[in-house]
C-alpha cells in the first residue's frame, strides 16, 4: 500500500511537473516573442490629452528612433495623416461617394499643428512638407548610423473633425487612427510620402513600442492597442497608462455608451466594446474563434489582448494593432460577423506580417479574404459555404469586368499598383479584394490545400514582425513546394490571366 501510494504520489508529482512546465513553456515562449522582438525597436512616448469640448488632443511624443537601415540617415520623416481631413487638401480619405455618410452634419475640418520639434534636447524648425502638408520633415545635423538611436521630440494639436472615420468622431464613438506623427519607411534612397487618399488603407510602418498615457473625460470608455496597466481616476479625468510592445502602428476609441465583454481565446484575452448590438455574446464569439482559428492555422497571435470595437465608421472595418473597428452600419448581422473574422485575419496579414499596403493592397486584403473563407472552412457552425462564396467571387468579377468593358473601353485587371492609381473604388475593390481572394484559392488549388497551408505557415514564420514582399511571399510558396511560382503570381498580379465562370 505504502508503495502503491508512494508511486502514485510519484506519478502525480511527475504529471503536476511536466503539467506546470508545459504550461509556463507555453506562456513564455508567447511573451518571450514578443519581449525578444521589441527589444531593438524605436520607441515612442507619447503623454495624450483630450478635450471633450474643444475636440481637441493635446500631444508631446518622444520618440527614440532606432536607424533600422544599412545606410546612414541625416533626417527623418514623418507621416502626418490628421493633415487629410484639411479644408484645403488636395487628396481626401472621403470620397464623394461617402462623403454624406461621413460627415453627417456636413463637412468638419481634422488636422494636426506641429508647435515644436526637438533632435536630441536642441530645437529643431518645424518643417512640414509633402506633396499636401502630409510629411514632418526632422533635420538631424548629422549622420545616424545604422542601428544607432536619436531621441526627436514632437509637441503637436490633434484637431478631431466630426466624421464617422478611422479619424474623427460621430454620435458613439470618437476614433483615433492615424492619429499622431509617425516616422515613415526609407526606401530607394528616400522616406516614402504616400498621399491618403479614399482607396485603401494607404498606411505603411515599421513595428515599435509604443507607451503612451491618455487622460480623457471620466464618463468616457478607453479600448485600444496594447496593454492598459493602470487608469489613475479622479472626480472629473481618468489618465490610462499603455504599454504596446512590437505593433505596427497604435490606435484607440473612446465613448460614453461602451459596454464591455471579454473572454480567452489561447494566451490572449478578447474584449468586445459595443453598444446597440442585442447579441454581444455571439459578437464576441466571432472574435475568440478567428483568434483559435488563426493561431492554429497560421501561427500563434503572440500579444495578450486583442480589442473587437464597434464604431462610427464610414466603411464596413478597420484593422489596427491589437484593435479592430467594427463598423455599426453593417445591418445585416452576418455580414457583420463577416467583418470581425475579416479584421481579425489583418491581426496576421497587415500587423505580425506586414506588407506594402500602399503599392501591394492585394497582399494583405486578399490573403485576409481568402482566411476569412477559410475561417468557414475550419468553422461549418457559421453556415457560410466556401467554395459557394469563391464561384459567387468569380460570377461577380467576371460581370464587373465585362461591364466596366462595355461602359469604358477597356477592363484593367493589374492587381500590383499603387491604391491611388486604381480609376475609381471599385475597380480597386475588384482588384484587390475579390481578385485577390480568387487568387489565393487558385493556388491553393495548384499546390493543394495541405502544402497550401504549410505555405503560409512558412510566409508567417518568416515574414512576422517584418515587411514581407511579393517575392517573400513566392519565395515562401516555393520553398514548400519545390515549385517555380514566379509566372503563377506574374500571370495573376499583372493582369495577364484570363478569368472564367465555372458555368
Ligand atoms: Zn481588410
Amino acid at each position: 500500500m505504502k508503495k502503491s501510494i508512494s508511486y502514485k504520489r510519484i506519478i502525480f508529482a511527475v504529471t503536476i511537473t511536466l503539467f506546470l512546465l508545459l504550461g509556463v513553456t507555453v506562456v513564455v515562449s508567447c511573451k518571450d516573442s514578443v519581449e525578444k522582438q521589441s527589444k531593438n525597436l524605436t520607441n515612442y512616448n507619447i503623454n495624450l490629452s483630450f478635450d471633450d469640448g474643444t475636440k481637441l488632443l493635446t500631444g508631446s511624443q518622444t520618440v527614440d528612433y532606432v536607424n533600422p537601415y544599412e545606410v546612414c540617415l541625416n533626417k527623418l520623416e514623418f507621416h502626418l495623416y490628421p493633415n487629410a481631413f484639411r479644408g484645403d487638401a488636395k487628396v481626401r480619405p472621403v470620397n464623394s461617394n461617402n462623403f454624406t455618410k461621413a460627415y453627417d452634419n456636413g463637412f468638419s475640418e481634422g488636422k494636426i499643428d506641429v508647435s515644436s520639434v526637438k533632435v536630441n534636447d536642441e530645437d529643431r524648425a518645424v518643417n512640414v512638407s509633402g506633396e499636401d502638408n502630409n510629411m514632418l520633415v526632422v533635420d538631424l545635423n548629422f549622420d545616424l548610423y545604422p542601428d544607432d538611436r536619436v531621441k526627436v521630440q514632437i509637441d503637436y494639436i490633434v484637431t478631431l473633425p466630426n466624421c464617422n472615420h478611422r479619424f474623427g468622431y460621430g454620435v458613439n464613438t470618437y476614433n483615433f487612427g492615424n492619429f499622431y506623427p509617425v516616422v515613415s519607411i526609407y526606401q530607394n534612397g528616400g522616406f516614402r510620402q504616400d498621399l491618403y487618399g479614399a482607396n485603401g488603407d494607404p498606411f505603411y510602418s515599421d513595428m515599435a513600442n509604443y507607451y503612451v498615457n491618455i487622460t480623457y473625460d471620466s464618463d468616457f470608455t478607453l479600448a485600444s492597442s496594447g496593454v492598459q496597466n493602470s487608469t489613475n481616476q479622479n472626480t472629473t479625468k481618468n489618465t490610462t497608462q499603455i504599454t504596446a510592445l512590437g505593433v505596427r502602428d497604435f490606435a484607440f476609441v473612446l465613448s460614453k455608451n461602451f459596454s464591455v465583454k471579454s473572454a480567452t481565446a489561447g494566451n490572449t484575452t478578447v474584449y468586445y466594446y459595443y453598444y446597440d448590438d442585442p447579441s454581444p455574446d455571439q459578437s464576441l464569439k466571432a472574435g475568440v474563434d478567428a483568434i483559435n482559428t488563426f493561431n492554429k492555422l497560421f501561427g500563434e497571435y503572440p500579444y495578450s489582448t486583442y480589442s473587437v470595437v464597434k464604431t462610427n465608421f464610414v466603411h464596413g472595418g478597420m484593422e489596427y494593432p491589437n484593435l479592430v473597428y467594427i463598423s455599426d452600419s453593417v445591418e445585416d448581422y452576418k455580414d457583420y460577423i463577416n467583418v470581425i473574422i475579416h479584421e481579425t485575419a489583418h491581426q496576421w496579414w497587415y500587423n505580425l506580417v506586414g506588407s506594402d499596403a500602399c503599392n501591394n493592397a492585394w497582399q494583405d486584403e486578399g490573403l485576409t479574404e481568402f482566411s476569412t473563407l477559410m475561417f468557414y472552412r475550419e468553422n461549418p457552425d457559421y453556415n457560410v459555404d466556401m467554395q459557394q462564396n469563391i464561384n459567387a467571387s468569380l460570377s461577380s468579377y467576371i460581370l464587373f469586368s465585362e461591364v466596366y468593358e462595355s461602359v469604358y473601353g477597356k477592363f484593367d485587371s493589374v492587381m500590383s499598383k499603387n491604391v491611388n492609381d486604381f480609376s475609381g473604388e471599385m475597380l480597386y475593390v475588384y482588384n484587390t479584394y475579390v481578385k485577390g481572394e480568387l487568387f489565393f484559392d487558385a493556388l491553393e488549388d495548384l499546390l493543394g490545400e495541405k502544402l497550401f497551408l504549410k505555405g503560409l505557415k512558412n510566409y508567417f514564420n518568416n515574414c512576422k514582425f517584418k515587411i514581407a514582399s511579393t517575392d517573400d511571399m513566392i519565395s515562401s510558396f516555393e520553398m514548400v513546394s519545390n515549385r517555380d511560382l514566379k509566372g503563377f503570381f506574374d500571370s495573376w498580379l499583372n493582369g495577364k490571366v484570363i478569368l472564367q465562370s465555372y458555368n
